[in-house]
């Protein structure tokens, strides 16, 4: 039935398949009986395989099962659920928190539950798609502006400002997840804080996808704390569990009643069966982790420098990265498919990412803490090879 459409998306070079992995996740991954030096992973502080993680799931499942057997709101809630959620609030300094099944679930669950038709969003054009879904799943009007262009934003609210009725919420990734950097999320904070400062009412929102910026940045607390800013009311702060803390699931932190109204309100979190009691563990014992032991993230940030380093005296162009995200742009589908395989002969696994996805062609690196430094050196060194000494 569809197999026209398929052939186009071939003769474009844009289809795509699945890669199944023979072995765990982890710095190293086996693929079709081969090893390969694995750099697509978002287990940026290789929490994924602890063996605390491990024994805290299991000893979760011996304790209340695995499935979670309904939703929250019914049975589907077991005391650690709420457990996560408290300390997530306390690790995000906010009143309280609410777990999501995914980033993907909480973006478009969260989104149209917090704004009606009388609101106004602003959307940055690189925001993930799920928060692009959830912007389309709102009755609010949806404004793209130019990728982290605060003066387009200040523009828009003076322009159409007077006219909204309702309120207006700035929503953005935190660190962008294709190319690496980081909103001007101290300039949207003022925007925010300004136009709140002039009513009783809250005028503005500001919504912050923090999924690659908790545990990364901000000394793992994320894009908040890397500023150096605090929680406000008019702050929702969304992360997930699934990439630094190396689970499941995602949270959305903010005031009592802000998460009240998304537990009576927020379509995804209602209507779908709660997080299995094993993932649940592993992101409570992650948290645990990452605020005692500090040692990950220096590794994971001595790797990204390292990494870097040996990128630009190649002079490749890694746009405005400043994490553990790392893109190579190459321009060209055909040449970034060409070096992802060749890459995959010398045993090192880069996906290439293509549009639709991104519009300019990349390699997409994302290193983590559990890299050796030979592994980088490997990667660096393969990259020369495959592309000559000038790219
Ligand atoms: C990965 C990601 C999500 C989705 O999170 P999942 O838990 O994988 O569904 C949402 N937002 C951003 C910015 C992400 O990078």
């Amino acid at each position: 039935m569809f197999e026209k459409d398929i052939l186009l998306l071939k003769e474009k070079d844009l289809h795509r398949i699945i890669r199944d992995r023979e072995s765990p996740q982890g710095n190293r991954i086996w693929i079709n009986g081969k090893e390969l030096i694995n750099f697509s992973s978002n287990d940026y502080l290789g929490l994924l395989n602890h063996p605390d993680i491990l024994k805290a799931a299991t000893e979760a499942i011996k304790l209340y099962g695995s499935g979670a057997g309904a939703s929250r709101l019914l049975s589907g809630s077991c005391i650690i659920h709420r457990r996560l959620e408290e300390e997530m609030a306390r690790f995000k300094d906010t009143e309280d928190c609410i777990i999501f099944n995914s980033g993907y679930a909480a973006n478009t669950g969260a989104i149209p539950a917090l704004t009606g038709s009388d609101d106004l969003i602003l959307s940055d054009e690189l925001n993930h798609a799920s928060i692009i879904d959830g912007c389309r799943l709102s009755k609010a009007k949806t404004i793209v502006y130019r990728h982290r262009d605060t003066e387009q934003i200040k523009g828009i609210i003076s322009r159409e400002g007077s006219r909204v009725r309702g309120r207006i919420m700035i929503v953005t990734d935190s660190v962008f997840s294709m190319d690496g950097d980081i909103a001007p999320i101290k300039e949207l904070f003022n925007i925010c804080s300004e136009l709140n400062s002039e009513e009783d009412n809250v005028r503005a929102l500001l919504y912050i996808d923090d999924a690659h910026g908790t545990g990364v940045i901000g000394n793992a607390k994320g894009a908040i704390a890397h500023y150096g800013l605090e929680s406000r009311e008019w702050l929702i702060q969304m992360g997930t569990f699934s990439k630094a803390l190396g689970s499941f699931g995602a949270f959305v932190a903010g005031t009592s009643d802000l998460i009240d109204w998304l537990r009576n309100r927020a379509r995804s979190f209602i209507f779908s069966t709660a997080l299995p009691v094993p993932v649940i563990a592993s992101a409570l014992k992650a948290l645990e982790i990452i605020m005692t032991d500090d040692e990950p993230l220096k590794r994971l940030w001595t790797n990204r420098e390292r990494l870097v380093k040996g990128l630009k005296e190649m002079g490749f162009d890694i746009k405005g990265s400043e994490t553990p995200i790392i893109p190579i742009i190459i321009h060209n589908v055909e040449k970034v498919l060409f070096m992802s395989r060749s890459l995959e002969e010398r045993g090192i696994y880069v996906p290439a990412i293509r549009p639709p996805t991104v519009k300019e062609p990349r390699l997409r690196l994302s290193v983590t803490a559990s890299h050796t430094e030979e592994e980088i050196d490997q990667l660096i060194g393969a990259l020369r090879d495959v592309c000559g000494d000038k790219n």
